[in-house]
Order: C-alpha cells, then sequence, then structure tokens
C-alpha cells in the first residue's frame, strides 16, 4: 500500500536524490519540508515536480508551529528527516546555525512527531516512524590500523559539524528510550553523485578542473574515506524505513575506502579521457592539484562497517566506485547549466573553514 513520507532536506543532495527514488520507482507520497537554504534547491527535483503524488512545504524545522501545522495536514505514516546543515568547513566559519538546524530543529521534529504520533490510532500509530538520517562523522577518527566503525562504536565527534549530528542522533535515541516514539537511526559514509553542491569535493574539483582552476587538496590528500554513490544510499534508506526494526541504528557504507588524493587523481583522469585539457601548460588534470593548509580538527580516516546491513536487512550497495565516479563526473559534464545556476548565489569554489588552529 502507498504510504505518505514526510521528507524534510529534500530539496538537498541525498534528500532530493530520496525525492526523486521514491517518486520514480515507488507509488509512495512525499511531502517535501525544506528551508531552502543556500543547500536547496528545487531544481533538483524538476523532473519529478508535477507528480501529483508530490507537494513541497517551504518550512524551517525550528519552526514548531509550521511543522505541527505539516503533521496536522498530511498524516505522514513515516518521516525521513535529512534536514541539516552538512558541510564541514562551513561549521568551523560559524557553528551556530549547526546547533539551531541540527540540534534544535531535530529536537522540534521529535516533538512534533511525538505529539502527532501519541494521537494516532490502530495501525496507522503501530505503524509509524521517524527515521533519522545521520553520518559515520559521528564516531571520530580512526588510525590506519584501527577496525572500521560499527554500530556499537562510542561517539567521538571531531567537528562543530559531527558534534551538532551526534548530538542529535543522542536525541532521538532518547526519544525512543523514554517515550517510546518508534525511531530508526542510519550512520552513512560519504555520498557523491549527481546534484552535489559544489562546495564538496568531488564536483569542486570536477568543475575547477573543466575551468583550468587549480585543485584544493587538504594537506597531504592521505585522508581516508569510505564513499557511497547518492542513489545507492537513497535507496538503502527506502529499504531501512520499511525493514528495519524499531530503536536500531543501521550503518551503511560503499565499500570504497579511498584516500581524497585517489580519488582527485581518478576523477582527473575520467576527465582527461572525456574533456582533454586545453589549457595551455596542462597536459593532465592533475598537474592542477594544489595542496592546501590542512582543515583544523580534521578527521584522518573513517571506515565504516556496513555488515549489520548485509547480514540482517540483505542490503549492499550496488555501484562500486568506478562505475559511480564515471556515473557522476558524466553527469555534471552534461549538466553545466545546473552547476552554474548553482554557483551564481554567493558561493564562488574557494574552500571555507581556512581558519589559523590558534583561533580555534
Ligand atoms: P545538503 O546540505 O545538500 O542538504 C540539506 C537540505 O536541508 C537542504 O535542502 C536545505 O535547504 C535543508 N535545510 C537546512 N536547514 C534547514 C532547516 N532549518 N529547515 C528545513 N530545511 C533545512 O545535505 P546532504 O548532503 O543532502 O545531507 C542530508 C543529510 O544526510 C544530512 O542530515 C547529513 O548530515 C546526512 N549525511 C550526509 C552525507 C554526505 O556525504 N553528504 C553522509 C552521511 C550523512
Amino acid at each position: 500500500m502507498n504510504k505518505k513520507i514526510l521528507v524534510t532536506g529534500g530539496a538537498g543532495f541525498i534528500g532530493s536524490a530520496v525525492v526523486r527514488h521514491i517518486i520514480k520507482n515507488t507509488n509512495h507520497i512525499v511531502i517535501n519540508a525544506d528551508k531552502l537554504t543556500y543547500a536547496g534547491n528545487l531544481e533538483s527535483l524538476s523532473s519529478i515536480q508535477n507528480d501529483q503524488r508530490y507537494t513541497f512545504e517551504q518550512v524551517d524545522i525550528c519552526n514548531s508551529v509550521n511543522i505541527s501545522k505539516i503533521f496536522k495536514t498530511h498524516q505522514p505514516d513515516f518521516v525521513l528527516h535529512l534536514a541539516a546543515e552538512s558541510h564541514v568547513d562551513r561549521s568551523i566559519d560559524g557553528p551556530a546555525k549547526f546547533i539551531q538546524t541540527n540540534i534544535i530543529g531535530t529536537y522540534v521534529l521529535l516533538e512534533a512527531s511525538r505529539d502527532y504520533w501519541m494521537n494516532l490510532d490502530g495501525d496507522k500509530k503501530k505503524r509509524f516512524i521517524f527515521h533519522h538520517v545521520s553520518t559515520d562523522e559521528v564516531y571520530g577518527d580512526l588510525e590506519p590500523q584501527d577496525d572500521p566503525f560499527t554500530e556499537e562504536t562510542s561517539y567521538s565527534p571531531s567537528s562543530p559539524y559531527s558534534a551538532t549530528k551526534a548530538s542529535s542522533d543522542h536525541l532521538v535515541r532518547a526519544w525512543h528510550r523514554t517515550f517510546k516514539l518508534p525511531v530508526l537511526i542510519t550512520n552513512c559514509s560519504n555520498n557523491y553523485g549527481p546534484y552535489q553542491f559544489p562546495e564538496k569535493l568531488i564536483p569542486l574539483i570536477i568543475l575547477n578542473a573543466l575551468e583550468g582552476k587549480k585543485l584544493p587538496i587538504y594537506g597531504n590528500g592521505k585522508q581516508v574515506r569510505d564513499w557511497l554513490y547518492v542513489n545507492d544510499h537513497a535507496k538503502a534508506l527506502l529499504h531501512v524505513m520499511f525493514n528495519g526494526k524499531i530503536g536500531e541504528t543501521y550503518n551503511i557504507g560503499g565499500h570504497n575506502e579511498l584516500e581524497n588524493i585517489e580519488v582527485v587523481k581518478t576523477v582527473c583522469s575520467i576527465l582527461d579521457n572525456l574533456v582533454p585539457s586545453k589549457f595551455e601548460g596542462i597536459n593532465k588534470y592533475d598537474q592542477l592539484i594544489s595542496h592546501e593548509d590542512d582543515r583544523p580538527g580534521h578527521d584522518l580516516r573513517y571506515s565504516i562497517d556496513a555488515t549489520k546491513m548485509k547480514n540482517t536487512l540483505n542490503w549492499i550497495p550496488e555501484e562500486t566506485f568506478i562505475t559511480g565516479i564515471n556515473k557522476t563526473v558524466k553527469w555534471y559534464l552534461e549538466n553545466k547549466a545546473w552547476c552554474d545556476r548553482v554557483k551564481n548565489g554567493n558561493y564562488q569554489g574557494e574552500r571555507l573553514g581556512k581558519i589559523k588552529i590558534e583561533n580555534v
């Protein structure tokens, strides 16, 4: 039977992939609640915006009156909570918005969900779920020889971003434990793919390379991340929402642990093949790589153990890094107009968060 899914942050990178996936591949109904910050872009939803099963509500998740109205009007079966301030560098430049949206906003949503859920009856009450979307960054970082993060790894966040996500995870668990709100939490590794805001590593590298600009890498580029193709994440989220066990946490990973420098060099070599450089003195795009001062508090390595997803929910990602990154680079080449319009805001391809360590 078709369900009503209230997606928060559905105009963002991952949220829009989730909304497109639901509308294109299922019969479910989506209510997209998004404030449209610099990171939200309705153009990412143009392929589904006229579908009768899709509704957009422009709302700040910190506004409890408006959020309660959305519950009352739309009567959702599920909440899939993605709205957040999501960029680590921005959290270094200005943590206040992160505390507001990621912590207070999640609290407001939890309270609105609890109030709504307590007044539901029968099957609708029994099946309601609040699914909170979080990150592997809550676990802190690892030494090269350490085992990957499991769902039991203690939290040890390093940046204002990951600290606010960790706080929101704790709130969600507390609302389950204390108020019995039916919740699910997923912690996912780095996503990449179409429609990602060009401040994040992969789109930044693609777009700078195409303009012959330097490719800024923090420090030596040896930081290790696990990479998951965004459409795999979107499918995983729905799979967990429909099949996960209430109160449980699931780590979602791409089984693709790579150093940032390897990611950048892979993007460069795909571009070398597809659009050879026309820039003077640049035969290969990796000649544009420029090592910048490292980010303060930069985590060395994240690694995610996604065994629970595989063993209990029979889920593994469909894309390898090579298939996913090829699709991603091609998408950016074919969608330059989207990128130009997104970049016409006040973000112009610089790296943020370059404060000096002594100021931290
Ligand atoms: P994003 O920054 O691209 O999108 C965030 C969306 O939330 C935007 O559409 C924005 O307008 C909206 N938003 C922000 N503040 C809001 C508010 N106060 N009220 C309503 N809407 C608001 O982020 P993303 O990369 O798509 O990440 C989505 C979620 O997934 C986040 O919770 C993030 O922590 C988590 N996550 C992201 C990654 C990743 O690699 N991008 C990995 C793991 C987990």
